[in-house]
């Protein structure tokens, strides 16, 4: 099969200007931290150094939590929800604006490629603004009574795969309902969020409103644990969302946590081959797979699955790995060594335990973290590729025979926060999704996000809901 070659696209780096350090955000200014410490964060395609971030200690915490202390109480809280809400605007607005310099700066501290943080983080991350902009003088209409009342300060904890479309999920509804926010991005990851910060200086948001502290795991723990914070949220491994639950278990906290996935994305006999194989790729391959929803466990109907694998193979060879900023790219890198080293050896596993491993010839470049898209075929549910989260660019492939079995081999995960459904049959879709542990169902598609729609999981996949009206209900006392 001829695939055609591209010629080079790339995306200009020069729209965005990468401070060699920065500092910490609190009560709307960047300042040292008083914990003298920094680490580094680099562009996971090339390992170049991007800068030196301020690395916050439990000080540096509580600094940052007294400024939204205070933000909460003179000024944000007693707000009118109308007056907020124009913040909110001009803060999405000013996104949109600067979206092309936020998509390529998430690029580079990421690893994604340009055109899936230019077409699907930026606009989205945008559009969670807009939309809760819009609620912010409406809550007296959530369905959470006449004058639900803002919780107060919301300490929030996010991971490194969407660093800024996280941080949209987690400030634009504490804000819109009248909290003040301690963020703390991952480490991996921090650029777009200082960014972020900047942007608030430029819509003249009260200091103290929104507070960025960066730093490692000992950073999200500190914060998580200090006696003023009213709100805790956190996305991330389901491991560290059990120690966040001990740690606020017997508090006044109000806790939401946002965790892991191993989702199912089932194809029956009746399904529309080429689109479910669309489906396939971007329920797996988006973002390096390095998706909490990811459809990283393909259960197909045996009486199609030679032809599916056939098509889905051939796809995969036409899959462009390499420069994040290139406008073709499809796959870009590996976030970290870390996350690198965890996929080579689930995958190791998954050949060790048996199943049989396939990826399309792929060249992948000599610096940087990469890791070719892959698809294990014969895996049977005990093996460890089926039941733990990879988090990367890797497919299981089951097979079933029966719908129930379908459903029976969905559910046996402890996760339980997306699936796919693809079939012709209207009835089918209805009967299985009602069957599937799963906080979200797609039927022939997968990974669609909308601002308006409320997402979260059940099991070992977290509570709460991020998103929609349900997303007010987590930031609002009734
Ligand atoms: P992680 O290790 O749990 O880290 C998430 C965040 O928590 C990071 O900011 C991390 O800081 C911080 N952290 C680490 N230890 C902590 C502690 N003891 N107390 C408080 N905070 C702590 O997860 P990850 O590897 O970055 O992210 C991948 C995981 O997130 C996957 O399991 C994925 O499924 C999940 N995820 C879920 C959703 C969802 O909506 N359900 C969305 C995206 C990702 P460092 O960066 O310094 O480690
Ligand atoms: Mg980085």
């Amino acid at each position: 099969m001829a695939v055609f070659e591209y010629a080079p696209a790339p995306e200009s780096r020069s729209i965005v200007d990468v401070q060699p350090t920065y500092g910490l955000f609190i009560n709307g200014e960047f300042t040292d931290p008083r914990s003298g410490e920094s680490r580094k964060t680099v562009n996971p395609a090339t390992e170049e150094v991007l800068a030196e971030v301020a690395e916050a200690d439990a000080s540096d915490v509580d600094d940052a939590v007294r400024a939204a202390r205070r933000a909460y109480e003179a000024v944000w809280g007693p707000m009118r929800g109308s007056d907020r809400a124009k913040y909110l605007f001009r803060i999405a607005r000013i996104i949109q604006e600067r979206s092309r310099e936020l998509a390529v700066l998430e690029s580079i501290d990421n690893g994604k490629p340009i055109k899936e943080s230019r077409d699907v983080d930026l606009p989205l991350v945008a559009a969670h603004f807009f939309y809760y902009a819009g609620w912010a003088d409406k809550l007296a209409y959530a369905g959470l009574g006449p004058d639900p009342k803002p919780l107060g300060v919301a300490g929030q904890v996010i991971p490194w795969n969407f660093p800024l479309l996280m941080l949209a999920w987690k400030i634009a509804p504490a804000l819109a309902a009248g909290n003040t926010v301690v963020l703390k991005p991952a480490e991996t990851t921090p650029l777009t969020a200082l960014l972020f910060a900047q942007i608030c200086q430029q819509a003249d948001l009260p200091p103290g409103v929104v507070n960025i502290v960066t730093g490692g795991g000992a950073t999200g723990a500190a914060l998580v644990a200090h006696p003023d914070i009213d709100k805790v949220a956190f996305t991330g491994s389901t491991e560290v969302g059990r120690q966040i639950a001990r740690t606020v278990a017997g508090t006044r906290k109000r806790l939401t946590l946002e965790l892991g996935g191993k989702a199912a994305n089932i194809v029956f006999d009746d399904a529309p081959l080429d689109q479910a194989v669309e489906g396939i790729v971007n329920g797996i391959f988006f973002n390096q797979g390095h998706v909490c929803c990811a459809g990283s466990r393909l259960l197909v109907q045996e009486s199609i699955a030679d032809e599916l694998l056939d098509r889905l193979k051939r796809r995969m060879t036409t899959l462009r790995v390499g420069d994040p900023l290139d406008k073709n790219t499809d796959i870009g890198a590996i976030n970290s060594a870390a996350q690198l080293e965890k996929i080579r050896a689930l995958s190791a596993a998954g050949e060790a335990e048996g199943a049989q491993r396939w990826s399309p010839p792929c060249e992948l470049p000599a610096r940087g973290y990469w890791f070719a898209p892959t698809l294990f075929t014969g895996v049977s549910q005990t093996h460890r590729i089926a039941r733990e989260e990879i988090f990367g660019p890797v497919l299981s492939v089951l097979t079933f025979r029966t719908p129930a079995e379908a459903v029976e081999k969905a559910n046996n995960t402890p996760y339980g926060l997306s699936a796919g459904i693809w079939t012709e049959k209207g009835s089918r879709i209805l009967a299985i999704a009602d069957q599937l542990r799963a906080g979200v169902v797609w039927a022939n598609t997968f990974n669609k996000f909308d601002p308006t729609s409320p997402f979260g999981g059940y099991k070992e996949s977290g509570y709460g809901r991020e998103g929609g009206r349900h997303g007010l209900e987590a930031y609002l006392a009734r």
